[in-house]
């Protein structure tokens, strides 16, 4: 860099580090730095900072009886502050930033209504390359535990409304199934406290303020113990059949039978239908009982040498040895009928349905998942076709995309909107799912759009836009009855704590603070994206 530039960036610095000890910075002296700053931005040619320079000064008078606090001058002079980093940026080319993020990084529910606590922590979180979703509302923290699958809960302990013990409870009921450390964090560090957390289960305590890096170390070492545990476990707690992992085995198991007694073998994914609208309508624990019974008689109507796994969710496979297509269709075909007539008791009754897919091994030679992933078409065919039905893996038939997710782009910089659908629209598709993209040059226009009112919704939401901003949009989609359709990143144009905090108590999923680098949003949106799947 020019020694002219470094110097002038360094005397913003120094300033500004000045200023910062100050109780009360004269007009005077705020009006006098922004004039000098316009003068030398343009002859260095950083004509960013000299343009906005100029139109900070038209808007004070050189005298004025007032004085400035730091946070005042920052929040005034943000955009110079800022570009003054891009441009240190561009001319150092581009930082190594944040580790990449491959999908497999740890993923961290962070329970707190302190909002500061939550922006820094998923700051620092995050540039260890861990995933954090920040959860303001502990009301929010019970739905989000389904679609978020932590690998670690650390929950603040005292909050508005729910208490942290609430929270803890129910992670606990639930955990009894799946195990998510839970790590519990207070202000009140008194052994009362801390009994009660160890007591009903939290697998770590951690009193505020901490160390940053110690309480990394403990996070890490409960996530640590989850990996081990999951190692150990082939059966799935809840519904008591085998889990995902058993399945490579038996795979493996296959394979060596088939090379041995060439016996064939097909596979069936079943996958229940509506189940988010279960869970919904009679809450989680009715729908954790729907599981079960699914399971149970999965387990009890296929044969003994038939196994089932829980693949994951409300998604269940099951092997047929020796088995032709015809038959496993049939087999499965007389469950479906059966569960259709199960009657279900909550505030009232209800049914309950599913729809398979089917396939058969032809070569077991192949990877597994070639045969996972006939069997999710077939699975699919029969979502389209209307569900509680089972179909039989076409083999030529194409692939029919099931379900159509909308991806919203609400900003009013075009230059910003433009880049932005260029990303999403190279956003790595997934088997069934199509993307439907829309872009909206302000919060009304898209409130007033029928376009997202149905199908799952990814709002990218600027924060700042003329007409209604992004804080009212989210408002209101957090207003409507069906707001869990919509996941909303924030895009925070400035530092603004003010505007990150409310976005995270208005029940944003995300936020990203502007300039941000598009890897970075790239990376977000997939794991939002993989969120809402
Ligand atoms: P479709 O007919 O297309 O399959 O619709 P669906 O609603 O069943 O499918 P979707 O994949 O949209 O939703 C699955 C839901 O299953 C979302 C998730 O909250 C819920 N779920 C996943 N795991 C569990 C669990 O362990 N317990 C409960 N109660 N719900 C779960
Ligand atoms: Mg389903
Ligand atoms: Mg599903």
């Amino acid at each position: 860099m020019e020694k002219y530039t470094k110097h002038f960036f360094n005397n913003i610095r120094k300033k500004l580090q000045e200023w910062e000890t100050a109780v009360a910075i004269p007009h005077e002296e705020v009006y006098r730095f922004i004039h000098s700053l316009a003068g030398s931005a343009s002859v260095l040619g950083l004509h960013k900072i000299g343009d906005r320079s100029r139109e900070l000064m038209d808007r004070y008078e050189e005298k004025e009886g007032r004085t400035w606090t730091i946070s005042e001058v920052k929040e005034e002079l943000f955009d110079i502050i800022q570009y003054c980093y891009q441009y240190e940026e561009e001319s150092i080319g581009v930082l190594p930033g944040k580790q990449s993020r491959s999908g497999e990084e740890p993923v961290i529910l962070l329970i707190d209504d302190d909002t500061s606590f939550l922006m820094y922590m998923k700051e620092e979180l995050e540039k260890i390359g861990w995933y954090v979703v920040p959860i303001a509302n502990p009301d929010k923290a019970i739905i989000s535990y389904y679609d978020v699958r932590p690998d670690c809960a650390i929950i603040d302990i005292y909050m508005d409304g729910t208490n942290g013990f609430e929270v803890l409870d129910f992670f606990k009921k639930k955990l009894k199934q799946q195990f998510i450390p839970t790590v519990m964090v207070s202000g009140e560090n008194s052994k009362e406290v801390r009994m009660k957390s160890y007591q009903m289960g939290a697998d770590d305590f951690i009193a505020k303020p901490f160390e940053l890096d110690e309480f990394i170390v403990r996070v890490e070492r409960q996530m640590e113990r989850k990996k081990q545990m999951e190692e150990l476990v082939l059966i799935d707690e809840l519904t008591l059949v085998y889990n995902r992992k058993y399945l490579s085995q038996a795979y493996a198991q296959v394979q060596s039978n088939w090379a041995r007694t060439g016996d064939s073998y097909c596979l069936a994914v079943l996958d229940l239908d509506y189940f988010k609208g279960v869970n919904d309508r009679y809450g989680h624990l009715v729908g954790d009982q729907v599981l079960k019974k699914f399971a149970s008689q999965l387990k009890s109507e296929t044969r003994v040498q038939d196994t089932v796994f829980r693949f994951g969710g409300e998604e269940f496979v099951v092997l047929f040895p020796n088995t032709s297509i015809k038959e496993a269709c049939t087999l499965v075909d007389d469950i479906r009928k059966r569960f259709s007539q199960l009657k279900f008791q909550a505030e009232s009754d209800f049914f309950c349905t599913f729809s398979a897919g089917v396939t058969e091994i032809a070569d077991p030679t192949k990877p597994f998942d070639t045969w996972l992933k006939l069997a999710d078409q077939a699975l699919y065919e029969a979502k389209s076709s209307g569900r509680n039905i089972v179909k039989m893996d076409g083999k030529a038939s194409e692939h029919t995309p099931h379900k159509t997710m909308k991806i919203a782009i609400v900003d009013d910089d075009p230059i910003i909107r433009t880049v932005m659908m260029d990303i999403v629209s190279k956003l790595p598709g997934e088997q069934h799912i199509q993307y439907d993209i829309q872009t909206f040059k302000d919060g009304a226009a898209f409130i007033e759009s029928e376009w997202h009112m149905t199908n799952p919704c990814l709002v990218i939401l600027d924060g700042v836009m003329p007409k209604m901003d992004g804080l009212e949009v989210l408002e209101r989609l957090r207003s409507r009855s069906d707001s869990d359709r919509y996941k909303v990143l924030m895009l925070t144009s400035r530092r603004s704590e003010k505007d990150i905090s409310r976005s995270l108590q208005l029940g944003a999923d995300d936020y990203m603070t502007k300039p941000f680098k598009l890897l970075e949003l790239e990376a977000r949106l997939g794991q939002m994206l993989k969120r809402m799947r």
